[in-house]
């Protein structure tokens, strides 16, 4: 398949600009993909729930960014290709946006506490704060537990993440039942998993 090159958006709030890849939802062929929905393509790589601004204090919604352009190749390479790659707010910026906001709307809290809870797991800063900071660690898993409570079962992938959160925390049979009438390859392993009682992330492929 021939890709197209990224798109161009710009921060609401104070006009940096960021490249989105085209199909950030679907994760190509080359695609590194894990059970918590998360995935690592170097071509197609994932949009975050909520994107990281140099210049503001948190980020902005991908769906509040103003495109700028929809280059072709010849055009991205003359005008665009020095642009930086949209990224999710670090680990430390998602707990105190968290700490912080009194009240969110229920889309926002759940991309935040999505990417934190992928921050976790996926970043080196997150990693390390999980590893040696108990009080991350624990903000952390409260903040996992929150998110769960927000994923509605209506919505696939939301199943998936909810499901994917109850065998993470050791909650299996929960796990399995929720996804009792999925059949896609995903929940499979995930139940496979959930049934040996493993509640490790994995890799999916
Ligand atoms: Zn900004």
């Amino acid at each position: 398949m021939h890709m197209l090159p990224p798109i161009v958006i710009e921060c609401p709030e104070c006009g940096e600009r960021y490249l989105l890849s085209r199909n950030s939802t679907i994760p190509s062929e080359e695609a590194t993909l894990f059970s918590d929905g998360y995935f690592i393509d170097e071509t197609n790589w994932r949009t975050p729930a909520i994107i990281g601004c140099v210049t503001c204090e948190l980020g902005f919604f991908p769906q509040n960014g103003k495109l700028i352009a929809e280059p072709d190749w010849e055009e991205f390479n003359k005008q665009w290709a020095h642009i930086k790659k949209a990224e999710p707010p670090t680990a430390g910026s998602l707990a105190l946006e968290l700490r912080t906001r009194k009240i969110m709307a229920m889309d926002a809290e759940l991309a935040i506490r999505k990417e934190f809870w992928y921050a976790g797991f996926h970043t080196e800063t997150g990693r390390i704060l999980m590893e040696k900071n108990e009080k991350f660690r624990n903000y952390w898993n409260d903040s996992r537990e929150k998110l769960e409570a927000l994923l509605s079962t209506t919505h696939e992938e939301s199943l998936l993440l909810k499901a994917e959160i109850n065998r993470q925390t050791g909650r299996f049979k929960e796990c399995i039942r929720l996804l009792s009438a999925m059949n896609n390859p995903w929940a499979q392993k995930i139940v496979a998993q959930a049934s040996l009682k493993n509640s490790a992330l994995f890799q999916l492929n």
